[in-house]
């Protein structure tokens, strides 16, 4: 049976002499993995549309097994997240998130929708680190995560001065602060802020200009989250703090790219 289906090459990865095995995230069947025959050869027509970031339409044909990509047609081939190591640097992290919560065999429109917006985004000049705290937030629920951010986990009220308490699951609230000894306090801003990152939709937040420390902070609760909970600990995610340690290195490419 011949498919259509529209995806994200996650990742590719050499199989043979001369041929790709391909991951895509797709909008229909979900995380599929098939073979681009002769797709390593630099003159096949696979092999531009079998480039990891590229979001295109690509034609399988798959009866059961591993299907095989016939043929793709590029929508976004990426370019400035394929050249800018900022930009790829998160991407590349989004990608493997995606990749390791998504299980092969559903479509799951959420993390399609979750994982093209991501990208768009970056793609189009937005914040690579803001973006992925979206990524962050959002995915908790396919590492079986559901945090309690509309109310206080202990109680349910709504007002109060609140708290993110791991162990609670979500946001204590003043009256509840005894129950976790290691809560860690949050400012109003800051407690809008993950709620926003947890529950807007990414192609709905616009340009957001937050302080570096904001996002380090924010960043620090969602990986602890997923370190703790999970015991998810991405590879690229190491890329990125070595490159948040280069800030000069940072500066100076920036500088020569703009
Ligand atoms: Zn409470």
């Amino acid at each position: 049976m011949l498919h259509k289906w529209e995806g994200i090459v996650l990742k590719a990865r050499a199989y043979g002499e001369s041929n790709k095995i391909v991951t895509l995230m797709t909008r229909e069947a979900g995380k599929v993995a098939c073979m681009a025959r002769g797709a390593k050869k630099p003159t096949s027509r696979l092999a531009g549309v079998t480039q990891p970031f590229m979001h295109g339409i690509f034609l399988v044909q798959r009866t059961s097994g591993m299907g095989t990509l016939q043929q793709g047609e590029h929508l976004n081939a990426m370019r400035h997240i394929q050249t800018d190591i900022v930009a790829t640097a998160y991407a590349s992290y989004i990608m493997e998130l995606v990749d390791r919560l998504v299980e092969e065999g559903n479509a799951e429109p959420f993390a399609f929708d979750v994982l093209t917006q991501a990208l768009t985004a970056i793609e189009e000049g937005y914040d690579p680190e803001a973006i992925t705290l979206f990524v962050d937030w959002k995915m908790l629920a396919y590492a079986g995560i559901q945090p309690i951010l509309h109310a206080c986990a202990s109680c349910g009220a709504v007002d109060g001065e609140f708290a993110f308490s791991f162990t609670q699951g979500g946001f204590l609230c003043h009256r509840c602060f005894h129950r976790d000894p290691y809560i860690i306090r949050l400012s109003p801003t800051q407690l809008k802020l993950i709620r926003m990152f947890y529950t807007v939709s990414i192609d709905q937040v616009g340009k957001l200009d937050l302080k570096p420390q904001t996002k380090q902070f924010i960043k620090k609760i969602v990986t602890t989250i997923y370190e703790e909970q999970t015991g998810i600990r991405l590879k690229s995610r190491s890329f990125i703090e070595q490159l948040e340690r280069t800030p000069l290195l940072l500066r100076e490419k920036k500088e020569s790219t703009d």
